[in-house]
Protein backbone atom coordinates (compact mmCIF):
# COMPACT_ATOMS: atom_id res chain seq x y z
CA UNK A 1 0.00 0.00 0.00
CA UNK A 2 1.28 3.59 -0.80
CA UNK A 3 2.07 6.17 1.92
CA UNK A 4 -1.17 7.54 3.35
CA UNK A 5 -0.57 11.57 2.29
CA UNK A 6 -1.86 14.87 3.60
CA UNK A 7 -5.01 15.50 1.35
CA UNK A 8 -4.20 19.26 1.30
CA UNK A 9 -1.33 21.45 0.15
CA UNK A 10 -0.08 24.24 2.22
CA UNK A 11 -1.24 27.56 0.73
CA UNK A 12 -0.27 29.80 4.20
CA UNK A 13 2.18 29.28 6.74
CA UNK A 14 2.69 29.71 10.24
CA UNK A 15 6.55 29.60 11.67
CA UNK A 16 7.49 28.15 14.65
CA UNK A 17 10.39 28.99 16.90
CA UNK A 18 12.80 26.64 17.03
CA UNK A 19 14.57 27.31 20.54
CA UNK A 20 17.99 25.89 22.62
CA UNK A 21 17.62 23.38 25.05
CA UNK A 22 19.31 26.06 26.96
CA UNK A 23 16.46 28.46 26.39
CA UNK A 24 13.71 25.87 27.58
CA UNK A 25 15.84 25.33 30.41
CA UNK A 26 14.68 28.77 31.46
CA UNK A 27 10.97 28.96 30.15
CA UNK A 28 10.28 25.96 31.25
CA UNK A 29 11.75 27.23 34.72
CA UNK A 30 9.94 30.57 35.05
CA UNK A 31 6.98 28.78 34.45
CA UNK A 32 7.00 26.87 37.63
CA UNK A 33 7.22 23.29 35.65
CA UNK A 34 3.47 24.28 34.58
CA UNK A 35 3.14 23.36 30.70
CA UNK A 36 -0.24 25.77 30.58
CA UNK A 37 1.66 28.60 32.13
CA UNK A 38 4.08 28.82 29.53
CA UNK A 39 3.61 31.33 26.64
CA UNK A 40 2.31 29.47 23.48
CA UNK A 41 4.91 30.44 20.64
CA UNK A 42 8.17 29.20 22.89
CA UNK A 43 6.45 25.83 21.82
CA UNK A 44 7.84 24.28 18.75
CA UNK A 45 5.37 21.56 18.38
CA UNK A 46 1.92 22.20 20.83
CA UNK A 47 0.38 19.08 21.59
CA UNK A 48 -1.52 20.55 24.45
CA UNK A 49 -5.07 20.03 22.55
CA UNK A 50 -6.76 19.28 19.70
CA UNK A 51 -9.64 21.86 20.38
CA UNK A 52 -10.02 24.78 18.58
CA UNK A 53 -6.22 24.13 17.41
CA UNK A 54 -6.97 23.09 13.52
CA UNK A 55 -6.26 24.38 10.36
CA UNK A 56 -8.99 26.37 8.50
CA UNK A 57 -9.33 25.59 4.73
CA UNK A 58 -9.31 28.36 1.73
CA UNK A 59 -12.69 27.07 1.22
CA UNK A 60 -13.17 28.39 4.93
CA UNK A 61 -11.58 31.41 5.56
CA UNK A 62 -13.40 32.53 2.10
CA UNK A 63 -16.52 31.83 3.60
CA UNK A 64 -15.68 33.63 6.61
CA UNK A 65 -15.57 37.09 4.38
CA UNK A 66 -19.24 36.62 3.49
CA UNK A 67 -19.94 36.11 7.10
CA UNK A 68 -23.21 38.29 7.50
CA UNK A 69 -22.95 39.87 11.39
CA UNK A 70 -26.27 41.18 11.33
CA UNK A 71 -28.01 40.84 14.85
CA UNK A 72 -30.98 38.57 14.41
CA UNK A 73 -31.61 36.38 11.02
CA UNK A 74 -28.17 36.51 9.48
CA UNK A 75 -27.75 34.12 6.27
CA UNK A 76 -24.65 32.76 7.75
CA UNK A 77 -27.12 31.27 10.80
CA UNK A 78 -29.43 29.40 7.43
CA UNK A 79 -25.90 28.32 6.52
CA UNK A 80 -24.86 26.97 9.50
CA UNK A 81 -28.44 25.70 9.94
CA UNK A 82 -28.23 23.29 6.87
CA UNK A 83 -24.80 22.07 7.44
CA UNK A 84 -25.35 20.74 10.73
CA UNK A 85 -29.56 19.65 9.50
CA UNK A 86 -27.90 17.86 6.48
CA UNK A 87 -25.89 15.14 9.17
CA UNK A 88 -27.67 15.77 12.52
CA UNK A 89 -31.61 16.54 11.49
CA UNK A 90 -32.99 17.87 14.71
CA UNK A 91 -35.60 20.18 15.04
CA UNK A 92 -34.30 22.72 17.31
CA UNK A 93 -30.70 23.96 16.77
CA UNK A 94 -29.02 26.36 19.36
CA UNK A 95 -25.81 27.79 18.51
CA UNK A 96 -23.47 28.48 20.86
CA UNK A 97 -19.88 30.18 21.58
CA UNK A 98 -18.47 26.67 22.35
CA UNK A 99 -19.35 23.39 23.59
CA UNK A 100 -19.62 23.60 27.42
CA UNK A 101 -22.02 27.10 26.99
CA UNK A 102 -24.46 24.35 25.25
CA UNK A 103 -23.72 21.65 28.12
CA UNK A 104 -24.33 24.67 30.73
CA UNK A 105 -27.63 25.17 28.90
CA UNK A 106 -29.06 21.98 28.20
CA UNK A 107 -28.55 20.77 32.22
CA UNK A 108 -29.49 23.99 33.41
CA UNK A 109 -33.16 23.09 32.29
CA UNK A 110 -33.39 19.57 32.32
CA UNK A 111 -30.83 18.49 35.99
CA UNK A 112 -31.62 19.07 39.21
CA UNK A 113 -30.05 18.14 42.56
CA UNK A 114 -32.04 14.84 42.17
CA UNK A 115 -31.01 13.41 39.13
CA UNK A 116 -28.44 11.67 38.11
CA UNK A 117 -27.01 11.80 34.08
CA UNK A 118 -25.51 8.31 33.06
CA UNK A 119 -22.86 8.60 30.10
CA UNK A 120 -20.45 6.52 28.81
CA UNK A 121 -17.31 8.62 30.41
CA UNK A 122 -18.29 12.29 31.27
CA UNK A 123 -15.98 14.92 29.41
CA UNK A 124 -14.62 17.15 32.42
CA UNK A 125 -16.55 20.04 30.69
CA UNK A 126 -19.72 17.81 30.64
CA UNK A 127 -19.20 16.75 33.79
CA UNK A 128 -18.74 20.10 36.28
CA UNK A 129 -21.80 21.25 34.35
CA UNK A 130 -24.11 18.58 35.36
CA UNK A 131 -22.40 18.63 39.32
CA UNK A 132 -23.36 22.41 38.88
CA UNK A 133 -26.63 21.59 38.72
CA UNK A 134 -26.24 19.49 41.98
CA UNK A 135 -26.76 15.75 40.02
CA UNK A 136 -24.77 12.95 39.77
CA UNK A 137 -22.45 12.20 36.79
CA UNK A 138 -22.14 8.71 36.19
CA UNK A 139 -19.71 7.01 34.28
CA UNK A 140 -20.56 3.55 32.59
CA UNK A 141 -17.79 2.30 30.00
CA UNK A 142 -17.45 -1.24 29.26
CA UNK A 143 -14.73 -2.90 31.49
CA UNK A 144 -12.09 -2.82 28.16
CA UNK A 145 -12.21 0.77 28.24
CA UNK A 146 -10.48 1.13 31.58
CA UNK A 147 -8.01 -1.42 30.26
CA UNK A 148 -4.63 0.60 28.78
CA UNK A 149 -3.59 -2.58 27.37
CA UNK A 150 -7.53 -4.44 26.06
CA UNK A 151 -7.47 -3.97 22.03
CA UNK A 152 -10.85 -3.89 21.71
CA UNK A 153 -12.40 -2.30 18.97
CA UNK A 154 -14.57 -0.21 20.08
CA UNK A 155 -13.38 0.67 23.68
CA UNK A 156 -15.66 3.93 24.32
CA UNK A 157 -19.03 1.25 24.43
CA UNK A 158 -21.36 2.17 27.18
CA UNK A 159 -22.16 -1.23 29.53
CA UNK A 160 -25.29 -1.75 28.77
CA UNK A 161 -26.38 -4.28 31.60
CA UNK A 162 -24.59 -1.80 33.48
CA UNK A 163 -27.26 1.36 32.26
CA UNK A 164 -30.09 -0.44 32.58
CA UNK A 165 -29.50 -1.82 36.18
CA UNK A 166 -28.23 1.79 37.14
CA UNK A 167 -31.86 3.01 35.56
CA UNK A 168 -33.89 0.36 37.22
CA UNK A 169 -32.08 0.94 40.41
CA UNK A 170 -31.89 4.87 40.49
CA UNK A 171 -35.65 4.94 38.90
CA UNK A 172 -35.81 6.32 35.38
CA UNK A 173 -38.02 9.24 37.03
CA UNK A 174 -34.71 10.34 38.57
CA UNK A 175 -32.75 10.44 35.20
CA UNK A 176 -33.46 13.31 32.65
CA UNK A 177 -31.41 12.27 29.79
CA UNK A 178 -28.65 9.71 29.08
CA UNK A 179 -25.60 10.88 27.46
CA UNK A 180 -22.98 9.27 24.76
CA UNK A 181 -19.75 10.72 24.01
CA UNK A 182 -18.50 10.04 21.06
CA UNK A 183 -15.82 9.31 20.61
CA UNK A 184 -14.99 9.07 23.93
CA UNK A 185 -12.54 11.81 25.04
CA UNK A 186 -11.40 11.30 28.68
CA UNK A 187 -11.26 7.25 28.03
CA UNK A 188 -8.35 7.78 25.12
CA UNK A 189 -10.48 8.59 22.11
CA UNK A 190 -11.96 5.55 21.75
CA UNK A 191 -14.80 4.94 19.53
CA UNK A 192 -18.24 4.07 20.30
CA UNK A 193 -20.34 1.21 17.49
CA UNK A 194 -23.42 1.66 15.97
CA UNK A 195 -24.44 -1.56 17.51
CA UNK A 196 -23.78 0.02 20.84
CA UNK A 197 -25.81 3.06 19.96
CA UNK A 198 -28.64 1.54 18.97
CA UNK A 199 -28.44 -0.54 22.25
CA UNK A 200 -28.14 2.60 24.08
CA UNK A 201 -31.29 3.96 22.34
CA UNK A 202 -33.12 0.78 23.40
CA UNK A 203 -32.33 0.62 26.90
CA UNK A 204 -33.77 4.50 27.34
CA UNK A 205 -36.70 3.65 24.90
CA UNK A 206 -37.67 0.70 27.36
CA UNK A 207 -37.43 3.55 30.45
CA UNK A 208 -38.79 6.49 28.42
CA UNK A 209 -35.18 8.74 28.66
CA UNK A 210 -33.82 10.82 25.76
CA UNK A 211 -30.85 10.02 24.73
CA UNK A 212 -28.44 12.84 23.74
CA UNK A 213 -24.96 12.42 22.24
CA UNK A 214 -22.27 14.30 22.93
CA UNK A 215 -21.01 14.75 19.37
CA UNK A 216 -17.21 16.52 19.54
CA UNK A 217 -16.04 14.19 17.19
CA UNK A 218 -18.70 12.58 15.68
CA UNK A 219 -16.76 12.34 12.46
CA UNK A 220 -13.55 10.51 13.52
CA UNK A 221 -16.40 8.02 15.33
CA UNK A 222 -17.92 7.25 12.26
CA UNK A 223 -14.78 6.69 10.32
CA UNK A 224 -13.77 3.94 12.82
CA UNK A 225 -17.31 2.28 12.39
CA UNK A 226 -16.51 2.23 8.69
CA UNK A 227 -13.35 0.38 9.39
CA UNK A 228 -14.21 -1.35 12.30
CA UNK A 229 -17.98 -2.86 12.50
CA UNK A 230 -19.11 -5.32 10.24
CA UNK A 231 -21.33 -4.08 8.03
CA UNK A 232 -20.40 -0.43 7.47
CA UNK A 233 -17.09 -0.40 5.22
CA UNK A 234 -19.49 0.24 1.79
CA UNK A 235 -21.85 2.63 3.78
CA UNK A 236 -20.33 6.23 3.26
CA UNK A 237 -19.52 8.17 6.03
CA UNK A 238 -22.52 11.15 5.83
CA UNK A 239 -24.57 7.98 6.14
CA UNK A 240 -23.28 6.59 9.07
CA UNK A 241 -23.01 10.05 10.75
CA UNK A 242 -26.65 10.46 9.84
CA UNK A 243 -27.63 6.94 11.32
CA UNK A 244 -26.15 7.71 14.56
CA UNK A 245 -28.14 10.47 15.22
CA UNK A 246 -31.24 8.73 14.13
CA UNK A 247 -30.79 7.26 17.32
CA UNK A 248 -30.59 10.24 19.54
CA UNK A 249 -33.02 12.68 20.61
CA UNK A 250 -30.31 14.95 20.58
CA UNK A 251 -26.66 16.56 20.69
CA UNK A 252 -24.00 18.73 22.91
CA UNK A 253 -21.42 19.80 20.60
CA UNK A 254 -17.83 21.72 20.30
CA UNK A 255 -17.36 22.69 16.49
CA UNK A 256 -13.07 23.36 18.22
CA UNK A 257 -13.27 19.50 17.35
CA UNK A 258 -14.83 18.21 14.74
CA UNK A 259 -16.10 21.28 13.28
CA UNK A 260 -12.78 21.78 12.04
CA UNK A 261 -13.30 25.87 13.49
CA UNK A 262 -11.42 27.58 15.96
CA UNK A 263 -14.60 28.72 18.08
CA UNK A 264 -17.75 27.36 18.47
CA UNK A 265 -20.29 25.17 19.46
CA UNK A 266 -24.18 24.05 19.76
CA UNK A 267 -27.03 22.61 21.18
CA UNK A 268 -29.75 20.37 19.13
CA UNK A 269 -32.55 18.60 20.59
CA UNK A 270 -36.32 17.55 19.07
CA UNK A 271 -38.33 18.52 22.56
CA UNK A 272 -39.79 21.39 21.59
CA UNK A 273 -40.35 22.39 25.49
CA UNK A 274 -36.77 22.13 26.36
CA UNK A 275 -36.23 23.98 23.21
CA UNK A 276 -38.08 26.66 24.34
CA UNK A 277 -36.76 26.64 27.56
CA UNK A 278 -33.24 26.55 26.17
CA UNK A 279 -33.66 29.18 23.78
CA UNK A 280 -34.54 31.57 26.63
CA UNK A 281 -31.64 30.34 28.67
CA UNK A 282 -29.20 31.34 25.32
CA UNK A 283 -30.73 34.96 25.56
CA UNK A 284 -30.15 35.26 28.83
CA UNK A 285 -26.24 34.00 28.32
CA UNK A 286 -24.94 33.72 24.85
CA UNK A 287 -27.13 36.01 22.58
CA UNK A 288 -29.59 35.92 20.39
CA UNK A 289 -30.89 32.61 19.05
CA UNK A 290 -29.10 32.69 15.28
CA UNK A 291 -25.66 34.01 16.58
CA UNK A 292 -25.60 32.33 20.09
CA UNK A 293 -22.64 33.96 21.31
CA UNK A 294 -20.75 34.02 17.55
CA UNK A 295 -20.28 35.97 15.01
CA UNK A 296 -21.59 35.12 11.13
CA UNK A 297 -18.11 33.98 10.15
CA UNK A 298 -17.46 31.88 13.13
CA UNK A 299 -20.98 30.32 11.52
CA UNK A 300 -19.68 30.65 8.06
CA UNK A 301 -16.72 28.65 9.05
CA UNK A 302 -18.50 25.98 10.62
CA UNK A 303 -20.73 25.26 7.65
CA UNK A 304 -17.62 24.75 5.19
CA UNK A 305 -16.18 22.91 8.41
CA UNK A 306 -18.80 20.05 8.53
CA UNK A 307 -18.65 19.44 4.91
CA UNK A 308 -14.82 19.02 4.99
CA UNK A 309 -14.87 17.07 8.08
CA UNK A 310 -16.98 14.27 6.81
CA UNK A 311 -14.86 13.97 3.16
CA UNK A 312 -12.91 10.30 3.90
CA UNK A 313 -9.60 11.83 2.12
CA UNK A 314 -9.68 13.62 5.11
CA UNK A 315 -10.53 11.65 7.58
CA UNK A 316 -8.41 8.28 6.24
CA UNK A 317 -5.04 10.58 6.49
CA UNK A 318 -6.62 11.86 10.05
CA UNK A 319 -6.52 8.26 11.72
CA UNK A 320 -3.43 7.06 9.91
CA UNK A 321 -1.53 10.27 10.89
CA UNK A 322 -2.89 9.39 14.58
CA UNK A 323 -1.91 5.91 14.45
CA UNK A 324 1.34 6.33 13.07
CA UNK A 325 2.68 8.52 15.84
CA UNK A 326 1.27 5.49 18.08
CA UNK A 327 2.78 2.39 16.27
CA UNK A 328 5.96 4.43 15.85
CA UNK A 329 6.45 5.49 19.49
CA UNK A 330 5.50 2.00 20.37
CA UNK A 331 7.65 0.29 18.70
CA UNK A 332 10.91 1.65 20.32
CA UNK A 333 8.91 0.21 23.69
CA UNK A 334 7.53 3.21 24.82
CA UNK A 335 4.07 1.99 26.47
CA UNK A 336 1.05 3.99 25.31
CA UNK A 337 -2.53 3.00 25.69
CA UNK A 338 -3.69 0.53 23.18
CA UNK A 339 -5.46 0.67 20.24
CA UNK A 340 -4.24 4.91 19.37
CA UNK A 341 -7.74 6.76 19.66
CA UNK A 342 -8.96 9.34 17.23
CA UNK A 343 -7.08 12.28 18.56
CA UNK A 344 -4.12 11.30 20.73
CA UNK A 345 -1.88 9.42 21.71
CA UNK A 346 -1.68 8.81 25.09
CA UNK A 347 1.70 7.33 26.87
CA UNK A 348 1.64 5.48 29.82
CA UNK A 349 3.72 7.34 32.46
CA UNK A 350 4.00 4.69 35.31
CA UNK A 351 5.13 2.10 33.16
CA UNK A 352 7.89 4.80 31.30
CA UNK A 353 9.20 6.09 34.72
CA UNK A 354 8.68 3.03 37.35
CA UNK A 355 11.11 4.02 39.72
CA UNK A 356 9.31 7.32 40.23
CA UNK A 357 5.77 7.02 42.81
CA UNK A 358 2.68 8.12 41.74
CA UNK A 359 2.28 10.89 44.14
CA UNK A 360 5.56 12.25 42.76
CA UNK A 361 3.23 13.26 39.56
CA UNK A 362 5.63 10.80 36.93
CA UNK A 363 3.23 12.43 33.95
CA UNK A 364 4.00 16.02 35.34
CA UNK A 365 7.80 14.79 34.97
CA UNK A 366 7.47 13.08 31.54
CA UNK A 367 5.71 15.95 29.91
CA UNK A 368 7.87 18.31 31.01
CA UNK A 369 10.79 16.11 29.99
CA UNK A 370 9.27 16.05 26.19
CA UNK A 371 9.19 20.37 26.18
CA UNK A 372 12.80 20.67 27.59
CA UNK A 373 14.15 17.88 25.06
CA UNK A 374 12.57 18.57 22.51
CA UNK A 375 10.23 21.84 22.39
CA UNK A 376 6.72 19.64 22.68
CA UNK A 377 4.03 20.50 24.81
CA UNK A 378 1.84 17.57 25.82
CA UNK A 379 -0.64 17.32 28.48
CA UNK A 380 -0.21 15.22 31.98
CA UNK A 381 -3.74 13.46 32.91
CA UNK A 382 -3.08 11.78 35.80
CA UNK A 383 -2.61 12.63 39.71
CA UNK A 384 -1.93 16.07 39.20
CA UNK A 385 -4.70 16.66 37.42
CA UNK A 386 -7.11 14.12 39.64
CA UNK A 387 -5.49 13.36 42.81
CA UNK A 388 -6.48 16.20 45.08
CA UNK A 389 -9.28 15.07 47.00
CA UNK A 390 -12.22 17.47 47.97
CA UNK A 391 -11.07 17.06 51.64
CA UNK A 392 -7.38 17.90 50.73
CA UNK A 393 -5.89 14.53 50.89
CA UNK A 394 -4.44 13.47 47.90
CA UNK A 395 -4.41 9.58 46.17
CA UNK A 396 -3.34 8.40 43.14
CA UNK A 397 -5.28 8.82 39.96
CA UNK A 398 -6.22 5.23 38.14
CA UNK A 399 -3.88 6.08 35.57
CA UNK A 400 -0.80 8.60 35.24
CA UNK A 401 -1.10 9.27 31.38
CA UNK A 402 0.92 12.34 29.11
CA UNK A 403 -1.43 12.97 26.15
CA UNK A 404 -0.17 13.92 22.98
CA UNK A 405 -3.26 15.35 21.00
CA UNK A 406 -3.15 16.15 17.90
CA UNK A 407 -4.75 19.09 16.19
CA UNK A 408 -6.16 18.75 12.52
CA UNK A 409 -4.23 19.12 9.29
CA UNK A 410 -1.54 21.21 10.93
CA UNK A 411 1.38 19.53 11.46
CA UNK A 412 3.35 17.27 8.56
CA UNK A 413 4.08 14.02 8.72
CA UNK A 414 8.57 14.76 9.05
CA UNK A 415 7.12 16.95 12.49
CA UNK A 416 5.18 13.79 13.87
CA UNK A 417 8.37 12.06 13.23
CA UNK A 418 10.41 14.48 15.09
CA UNK A 419 8.13 14.08 17.95
CA UNK A 420 8.29 10.05 17.91
CA UNK A 421 12.32 11.16 18.16
CA UNK A 422 12.11 12.92 21.20
CA UNK A 423 9.91 10.24 22.74
CA UNK A 424 12.06 7.62 21.96
CA UNK A 425 15.73 10.10 22.80
CA UNK A 426 13.61 10.62 26.06
CA UNK A 427 12.69 6.89 27.06
CA UNK A 428 16.10 6.05 27.00
CA UNK A 429 17.47 8.36 29.14
CA UNK A 430 14.38 7.42 31.67
CA UNK A 431 16.38 6.17 34.79
CA UNK A 432 17.88 10.12 35.42
CA UNK A 433 14.67 11.49 35.43
CA UNK A 434 12.90 12.83 38.83
CA UNK A 435 9.51 12.81 40.47
CA UNK A 436 8.36 16.31 41.21
CA UNK A 437 6.10 18.13 43.83
CA UNK A 438 3.91 20.56 44.38
CA UNK A 439 5.23 23.90 45.69
CA UNK A 440 1.92 25.82 44.94
CA UNK A 441 -1.55 24.63 44.67
CA UNK A 442 -5.09 26.24 44.38
CA UNK A 443 -8.20 24.16 45.92
CA UNK A 444 -9.36 23.35 42.54
CA UNK A 445 -8.04 22.34 38.89
CA UNK A 446 -5.14 22.75 40.47
CA UNK A 447 -3.02 21.28 37.58
CA UNK A 448 -4.03 24.50 35.18
CA UNK A 449 -2.21 27.23 37.56
CA UNK A 450 -0.67 25.02 40.29
CA UNK A 451 3.65 25.70 40.37
CA UNK A 452 5.41 22.55 40.02
CA UNK A 453 9.17 21.89 41.41
CA UNK A 454 11.73 18.70 42.43
CA UNK A 455 11.57 16.71 44.67
CA UNK A 456 15.20 16.64 45.99
C1 LIG B 1 -14.10 19.68 24.22
C2 LIG B 1 -15.20 18.84 24.70
C3 LIG B 1 -16.32 19.41 25.32
C4 LIG B 1 -16.42 20.89 25.64
O1 LIG B 1 -16.29 21.69 24.53
P1 LIG B 1 -15.58 23.15 24.61
O2 LIG B 1 -15.77 23.68 23.22
O3 LIG B 1 -14.16 22.92 24.97
O4 LIG B 1 -16.32 23.93 25.62
C5 LIG B 1 -17.34 18.55 25.70
N1 LIG B 1 -17.26 17.23 25.50
C6 LIG B 1 -16.20 16.65 24.92
C7 LIG B 1 -16.18 15.17 24.70
C8 LIG B 1 -15.13 17.43 24.49
O5 LIG B 1 -14.08 16.85 23.92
Amino acid sequence: MKTIIEPFRIKSVEPIRMTTREEREKYIEDAYYNLFTLHSDDVLIDLLTDSGTSSMSARQWGAMMQGDESYAGSPSFYRFKQAVDKLMPFKYLIPTHQGRAAESILFTIVADASHSIPNNTHFDTTRANVEAQGAAAIDLVIAEGRDPESNHPFKGNMDIEALEKFITTKGPENIPVCMLTVTNNSGGGQPVSMENIRQTREVCDRYGIPLFIDACRFAENAWFIKQREPGYSDVSVENIVREMFSYADGCTMSAKKDGLANSGGWLAMNNEDWAVECRNRLILTEGFPTYGGLTGRDLDAIAIGLEEVVQEDYLHYRIASTQYVARHIAEAGVPIMQPAGGHAVYIDANRFLPHIPPLQYPGQSLAVELYRHGGIRGCEIGTAMFGLQPDGTEIPARMDLVRLAIPRRTYTQSQMDYVVEVVQEVFEYRDSMRGMKFTRQPKALRHFTGRFGYVD
